[in-house]
Formats: C-alpha cells, sequence, structure tokens
C-alpha cells in the first residue's frame, strides 16, 4: 500500500514536470501538495476517478500581454505581465501582484497554485490567482511607477472584476502601486468597484489589510506554541525580509514580548543583539516604504553588523519567520536553526523552505507552519475587503483585528483536523488537505470541465 502510494506519487510528479518543463518552482510547489493529498485519497476513489488533484494543477486559464512604458528620459521600454487564473470552484480568484525584475511564469504558477489551497483554508469563498511583471519598482521614479502601472492595467482590466479575479499587492507592489492600479481600472471601466484589494483607506481600503499578513504569521506561530504550552514572551526571534509581511510580523512580535534581532532585504541581513526596538521598526518603516533605501544602512544607523549576501539563519533563536521569498531556506540552514535551539518556523512568506529543508523541520519534531496556513491573514483580510466593498460600509479596526485573530485559530484548527498524528501536528499535511477538501468537493459537484 505504501509502495502503491509512492508510485502513485512519482507518476503524478512526472506527469506535472513532462507537462510543466523548465518550471522548478511549480513542481516544487506541486510535490509537497501531492505528498500529502495522494495518499488522503486512497479511501476517496471519487476524488482520484474525477482526477480531481490533476485538474487543480492545471491553471484555469493564463494571460501574458505586453506592457509598454516610457522612462524619465523619454526611452521606450518594455516588460511581460501575466494573470495566472489557477481555480475558481469556491469563489472568484484571488491572489496577488508581483513585481520583480526576474519574475517567471513558474513563480506566478506555483503561488497560483498554492493560493487555491491558501484561500479555501480561510473559509472564505474565494478561488486562487497570481500575477505579476518582470518589472523591478527599486530604481524607478514615482512617475515612471505611475506610467508602468497604467500601462499594465490597460492590459489586465479585460481579466479581471469584482466577481471574476480580485488582484491585491505582493513583492514590490504596495500601497503605491495598488493605487496607481486602482485608478487606471477606475478609469477604463467607469466604475468605482472593489476590483483590487489593499486600497488606501480612503477609497475602499480596510483597516487591518496593511498589518493583516505579518499578524496573522504571529498569530499562527503563538497557537503552535500553545500546544507545547510555550509562549512568544521573551523568545529571540529571527525574521527575513522588511517588506509589507517582515514589518508587521516584527510589530506583532514587539506586541507579543518577543525580542526580534534581524532584518534583511535581498542585499542582506542586520543583526540587532538587543533587539529591533519600535523606534528602530518606525526607522525601517520609514526607510523602505518612504525612502526606499536598503537595509544595510540600519547597520550603519544604529552601529549593528550587516551581512551582505548572507541570509539569517545562522543566527541562534527560539523561532524563526521567513518573511521575504521563496526558497530562501535551504537543507543546510534548516539543519543550523534546529542546532541552535529553534522550536518554531511560522512562514509568512510562500514557500520560503525547500522540500528537503521541510523534511529536516519534520525529523526535528520542530513545530513548523506553512506558508499557505500562517500567511493566509492577508487574504482573509482582502476577503473582507471584498466584503466591505461589496456591501459599501466599513468596519473597526479592532473588529477587523478580532476577525483576523480567529481567522488564524480556524486555521491552525483545520491544520490540526487533517494533520494531527500520534505525537504532533504536522501542518503542511493539514494544510494542503484542509485546503483540498473544499475545493474538490465543488469540482465534484460542477461535474466535468
Ligand atoms: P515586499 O515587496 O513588501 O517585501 C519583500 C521583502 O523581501 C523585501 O525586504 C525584499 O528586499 C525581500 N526580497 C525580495 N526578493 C528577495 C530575494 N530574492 N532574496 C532576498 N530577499 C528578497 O513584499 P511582501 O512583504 O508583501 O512579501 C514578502 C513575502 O510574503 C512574499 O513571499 C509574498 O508572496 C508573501 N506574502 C505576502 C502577502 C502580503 O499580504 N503582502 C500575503 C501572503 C504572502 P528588497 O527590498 O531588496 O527587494
Amino acid at each position: 500500500m505504501v509502495d502503491s502510494v509512492q508510485a502513485q506519487i512519482a507518476d503524478f510528479i512526472s506527469l506535472i514536470t513532462t507537462r510543466n518543463p523548465n518550471e522548478p518552482e511549480f513542481h516544487q510547489a506541486v510535490h509537497e501538495v501531492a505528498c500529502s493529498v495522494i495518499p488522503f485519497m486512497e479511501d476517496k476513489p471519487e476524488y482520484r476517478e474525477a482526477r480531481i488533484l490533476e485538474r487543480i494543477a492545471e491553471p484555469d486559464r493564463i494571460v501574458s500581454f505586453r506592457v509598454s512604458w516610457e522612462d524619465d528620459q523619454g526611452r521606450v521600454q518594455i516588460n511581460r505581465g501575466y494573470r495566472v487564473q489557477n481555480n475558481n470552484a469556491i469563489g472568484p480568484y484571488k491572489g496577488g501582484l508581483r513585481f520583480t525584475g526576474d519574475l517567471k511564469l513558474s513563480v506566478l504558477k506555483f503561488l497560483a497554485f498554492e493560493q487555491t489551497f491558501k484561500n479555501s483554508l480561510t473559509g472564505l469563498p474565494m478561488g486562487g490567482g497570481k500575477g505579476g511583471a518582470n518589472f523591478d519598482p527599486k530604481g524607478k521614479s514615482d512617475r515612471e511607477v505611475m506610467r508602468f502601472c497604467q500601462s499594465f492595467m490597460t492590459q489586465l482590466f479585460r481579466y479581471i472584476g469584482r466577481h471574476t479575479d480580485v488582484p491585491a499587492g505582493d513583492i514590490g507592489v504596495g500601497a503605491r502601486e495598488v493605487s496607481f492600479l486602482f485608478s487606471q481600472y477606475k478609469r477604463l471601466t467607469n466604475e468605482f468597484a472593489g476590483v483590487l484589494t489593499g486600497k488606501g483607506l480612503s477609497f475602499g481600503g480596510s483597516q487591518v489589510r496593511t498589518e493583516a499578513t505579518g499578524y496573522g504569521t504571529v498569530y499562527f506561530m503563538e497557537d503552535m506554541l500553545h500546544t507545547r504550552n510555550q509562549a512568544l514572551e521573551g523568545k529571540i526571534a529571527l525574521v527575513s525580509g522588511s517588506g509589507n509581511v517582515a514589518q508587521y510580523a516584527i510589530e506583532k512580535l514587539l506586541h507579543k514580548g518577543a525580542r526580534v534581532v534581524t532584518a534583511s532585504d535581498s542585499g542582506g541581513f542586520i543583526h540587532d543583539p538587543a533587539g529591533i526596538t519600535p523606534e528602530r521598526l518606525a526607522w525601517i518603516k520609514e526607510l523602505k516604504n518612504k525612502r526606499r533605501g536598503r537595509i544595510s544602512e540600519y547597520a550603519d544607523e544604529f552601529n549593528v553588523p550587516y551581512f551582505p549576501g548572507e541570509r539569517p539563519w545562522r543566527v541562534p533563536c527560539d523561532v524563526a519567520l521567513p518573511c521575504a521569498t521563496q526558497n530562501e531556506i535551504h537543507r543546510k540552514d534548516a539543519i543550523a536553526l534546529c542546532e541552535n535551539g529553534c522550536m518554531s518556523v511560522a512562514e509568512g512568506a510562500n514557500m520560503p523552505t525547500t522540500n528537503d529543508g521541510i523534511d529536516i523541520f519534520h525529523e526535528s519534531g520542530m513545530l513548523y507552519g506553512p506558508g499557505k496556513a500562517a500567511n493566509a491573514g492577508g487574504v482573509a483580510i482582502s476577503g473582507l475587503e471584498m466584503s466591505q466593498n461589496a456591501m459599501h460600509l466599513s468596519w473597526s479596526a479592532e473588529e477587523l483585528n478580532e476577525r483576523l485573530r480567529n481567522i488564524m485559530t480556524n486555521i491552525h484548527e483545520k491544520c490540526r483536523e487533517y494533520g494531527e498524528e500520534r505525537d504532533r501536528i504536522d501542518y503542511v499535511k493539514g494544510a494542503n488537505i484542509g485546503g483540498f477538501v473544499k475545493v474538490a468537493d465543488a469540482m465534484l459537484a460542477y461535474g466535468i470541465h
């Protein structure tokens, strides 16, 4: 039986790699899910016969388009934009837009696939999608970013809509970019609609959306620690990244009494052994959100060490929250974390740990919360932004924070429901199966298409 399941997983992965050549990130994400869902389907012939997992692993639709724009020197620039609409069985496609210079379709396909399970886990009616462009806002003027966003939306608008597909931010797409994108959609359609989330509070945005992913990741870690009668108070925490998710993960860790000793960006990481204070966090927000500077400047400002080209995982800690990007914790980093005493990892980023790194966490008995569960708070509040827009009202920050707290606990419980084993909770299995079942049941009901 075990051999037959392993053979089925191998056959499935071989099918996926043959059908999607040269897409390693997509293969990685599908492999991780297949290892949970294929064994689960052993006594669920209805899912197997309807080939539900194969169908979820084939996006409903992918669009790709040219984005031409003019830079500040009057030169013509050309980038490529995408939207991957992975699955809308349980609601409109929903997922962020990523602007990075090296963006590949493989990355967007993995993100859209993951998003399908994550959105299902929130309990809200949202399908999975993702999009973006091989455009790097770093080093561009505000006007260049504006012209790029206007051109990007001039293509994208025909594929999205408040009942069809509702994008949001992701790496390289923050409040500034969402504002430019939303305004162009409004201009093109003559419609003020909740077609993007993460909007400014004065034009349909939701309280707590900015904070939601980082806060939610910390809440999820808190729930994991509670299963071992542990709390965040007094714990030494490693955080990677210094963007939206990292900033609010650090903020909530400080609220909970943890000592956060690292932050990073694509250039390297800083180590502040005394701990990032609220004042220093405010300085990071100013640096990253307004001045758009580099984290190395923190080291100069506060006289702490900076490690160019490195990631923080060799610093001794109690807990770690990767909040930068995919594949930032490799096997050797996972081993270093375990050897240095880390007891829990909650992923603010999407797929920051490689599959062999996850194996190390599992073998060590670490509390490991994968991104599709731990960072689902952002899209959950985006779902509530859609509800508020549809009802033409706004809920208070207190109400939304309470809803976020409850949603994260519900996701934790869903992971426990499907991932509880004799002596531990396998959060990867719990999140994958918990996310899969609702989507699969809807697809079964729809028949074959
Ligand atoms: P931001 O653009 O605000 O910040 C990204 C951070 O990661 C920056 O510090 C950036 O450094 C760093 N980074 C980007 N690429 C790399 C790289 N190749 N190596 C090392 N560091 C890198 O993005 P977010 O904070 O929104 O997103 C961070 C992660 O969280 C992503 O994986 C995203 O998919 C995930 N996520 C985000 C959600 C959200 O609500 N925003 C929701 C759920 C998940 P630099 O400034 O040098 O580029």
